[in-house]
């Protein structure tokens, strides 16, 4: 399983690459911006995009998504539940103050335990709601390896703001006691901004998750 994480976009949103090096595909997680900088890395990893997917949809998250979208064909997806985002987006750019991306055509298919596989692993999704209706977490699984793409409902020592549209607290740490701390301490985590970490590192040491 090949997987490349940088940021992308105004507010540094983590776009992830996740590829199978046979087939030759990928998934592309949160397209957040700088589309020549995703172009660059698929090459250098001689992958094509098969799917582009989205932890939820605020406008940081999918700013390269559409022109991404367009020159591979691959279907861009998101949970129903965060349509409304998407209709609103010059709502959360003026907010936001960030320009506002070109749109495409989002399928509404991220349903918790639908799954993608790609040569030699899996993509499963996790709904997680909290963050936003339509948060979303991402298990991808090849063999015994295992990772998880956490999107803005669990960071580095932290979790996601609940004060947006859609957002609520109480279910966000629902979200993340009931899906994510379920899982394997050594099991890493790649959040939505900011460094990487694991299971295990959040369960023992995110203040949010005490009591
Ligand atoms: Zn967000
Ligand atoms: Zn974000």
């Amino acid at each position: 399983m090949f997987v490349r994480t940088f940021p992308t976009g105004p507010l540094g949103c983590n776009c992830s690459i996740v590829g199978d090096l046979e087939s030759k595909q990928a998934i592309v997680i949160d397209p957040g911006g700088d589309l020549p900088l995703i172009e660059r890395e698929l090459e250098a990893a001689e992958l094509q995009v098969v799917a582009i997917v989205h932890t939820h949809t605020h406008i940081d998250h999918v700013g390269a998504t559409a022109p991404l979208q367009r020159k591979s064909g691959a279907e861009a997806m998101i949970h129903e539940a965060d349509r409304f985002l998407y209709d609103m987006l010059p709502v959360q750019a003026a907010l936001l103050r960030i320009d506002l991306p070109e749109k495409c055509e989002m399928v509404g298919k991220l349903n918790d335990g639908f799954s993608i596989s790609l040569g030699g692993f899996e993509l499963g999704v996790l709904h997680t709601p909290g963050h936003t209706p339509g948060s979303v977490c991402f298990h991808c699984r090849a063999g015994s390896d295992s990772i998880v793409f956490s999107g803005d409902t669990l960071f580095q020592r932290s979790i996601g703001r609940t004060d947006l549209w859609g957002g609520d607290s109480a279910l966000i740490l629902r979200s993340i006691r009931e899906r994510l701390l379920t899982l394997d301490d050594d099991v890493p985590v790649i959040p939505g901004h900011g460094g990487a970490t694991s299971i295990g590192a959040e369960r023992a040491h995110n203040p949010f998750l005490r009591r």
